[in-house]
């Protein structure tokens, strides 16, 4: 029996026969904005659902719900890595000292005026990135935006540049003030 293209197609269709898809799922995009436009538990809802490694590159870090999450994901054996500018060494308050003394590795980046990225990067595959700072300002004051990006490509190159960063950045704990 001879099958027209369209034809197999369809039969494989009916027969549940999946041909995967030469280059991974398709990437999709979400965009969220402050204030009271749910960037905090966006980006909380997607620390809960990594399931193996999170990069995190923050200016201002002061966001109890995050760094409980990230925290949360870490006892589950998701590696969580964090480059915070150096700012945060002398902020009144910042979590950067709590999620260091509980095990995660928090390394400052001093080699710019400032290292203004906020950026996750998680199981290599999201990309969370905007203006929004992980603080509770940008959640509730300010005006910010949250980009949610499942691309795998576009991941790997913010992994990139975040292990640029990791190479020239000191842990948190040795610059303690
Ligand atoms: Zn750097």
């Amino acid at each position: 029996m001879v099958f027209r293209p369209l034809t197999l197609a369809l039969a494989l269709a009916l027969s549940g026969c999946a041909v995967p898809a030469a280059t991974g799922p398709q990437p999709s995009y979400a965009a969220y904005f402050s204030p009271g436009g749910g960037c905090t538990a966006q980006i909380v809802d997607a620390i809960r659902a990594a399931q193996r490694s999170i990069l995190v590159q923050a200016y201002s870090f002061t966001s109890e719900p995050i760094a409980q999450a990230l925290l949360e994901a870490t006892r589950r054996g998701v590696e969580v890595s964090i480059i915070v500018d150096k700012s945060q060494l002398k902020e009144r308050y910042t979590v950067a000292d709590d999620l260091m003394q509980q095990g995660i590795l928090v390394l400052v980046d001093s080699a710019h005026a400032i290292a203004h990225d906020k950026v996750m990067v998680i199981d290599g595959d999201t990309v969370l990135t905007g203006s929004f700072n992980f603080t509770r300002s940008a959640e509730e004051r300010n005006a910010e935006n949250l980009l949610v990006a499942k691309d795998r490509a576009l991941a790997n190159r913010y992994a990139s540049n975040w292990q640029a960063h990791r190479r020239h950045a000191k842990p948190y704990a040795t610059v303690w003030p």
